[in-house]
């Protein structure tokens, strides 16, 4: 199933995207579950079943605007930077990597990003709060945690994952250089672009199968199979989860592959009018202007 959060004039509610396309209002059909994302994954698998049930008999629903599936997550989203060996490549050889050692890092580099950067489809990423020209685009498979808790291994990890979306994890190049630490390069107001949906993990229970593509006005840039991640999607929510409980609804964006504007010589940077869009196969198309 393919979940989303839309509203339509009123109150966000949960929707879902049928085999059509078409939205769905699982809110209408199901008024006992939980209107909002967190508190129907919080609901467990319970509630997700009916929700699936109710998907059949819930009526569609046009002109509504989709939201960011998870539009305030628990905590911050959590990033994970140079995941893929590609990638890690060609940012270690772009110079703008300000505090890096190794190409490729012993352990997962992670970041997060406020709740205050995450936009839905179609909204503008804000080229002017970086007032530097450094405007990059990161397309990303984002894992959403579906139980919680603390110290999850490997071998149970998969069990944990409610679902998968897409973020843009947008940058700032010159702030993250010369911050050193990345949340000032990529925590800015719209700078994680999240959607459209997340497809429940039972629709992709093997998540290395995933295909993601990234265009910016057409020009095809990223194109990998997340199995070219370095450390995978069990790796990342036992290194994270070994000392801070995850709990449901938190999201886990695990890494852009390679073709990042500054893999480019010279450097490919957003601009005012551009248009990235980034495709995960069966989760949908997440597309933002730049403005
Ligand atoms: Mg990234």
């Amino acid at each position: 199933m393919r979940l989303v959060t839309f509203s339509d004039g009123g109150a966000a509610r949960i929707g879902a995207l049928d085999a059509d396309g078409a939205l769905r209002d699982i809110t209408a059909a199901a008024p006992t579950l939980p209107r909002d994302m967190v508190g129907l994954i919080a609901a467990g698998p319970k509630a997700l079943s009916l929700a699936r049930d109710a998907l059949s008999k819930a009526p569609v629903v046009s002109g509504a605007k989709l939201l960011a599936p998870i539009p305030r997550p628990p905590k911050n989203v959590f990033c994970v930077g140079k995941n893929y060996h590609e990638h890690a490549k060609e940012f270690a050889g772009s110079g703008f990597d300000g505090g890096a050692k190794d190409v490729v890092p012993p352990f997962p580099v992670v970041f997060s990003k406020p709740h205050t950067a995450i936009i839905a489809i179609g909204e503008p990423i804000l080229s002017h709060l970086d007032p530097t020209g450094g405007l990059d685009y990161e397309g990303e498979l984002a894992i959403v945690i579906g139980t919680g808790g603390r110290g999850i291994t490997k071998a149970a990890a998969l069990s944990h994952v409610f679902g998968y979306t897409i973020i843009n994890d947008v940058t700032a190049r010159h702030l993250q250089k010369r911050h050193s630490q990345w949340v000032l390069g990529k925590g800015l107001d719209s700078f994680c672009p999240m959607g459209p949906a997340i497809l429940t993990a039972d629709e992709a229970p093997d998540p290395t199968k995933l295909r993601l593509i990234t265009h910016v006005n057409g020009e095809k840039r990223q194109d990998a199979l997340v199995a070219d991640l370095i450390f995978d999607v069990p790796t990342l929510i036992e290194a994270i989860s070994a000392a801070i409980t995850l709990e449901p609804g938190d999201v886990i964006a695990t890494g852009t592959p390679v073709g990042v504007g500054i893999g480019f010589t010279p450097p490919k940077f957003l601009r005012k009018g551009d248009v990235v869009r980034i495709e995960i196969s069966g989760i949908g198309v997440l597309e933002n202007p730049v403005a």
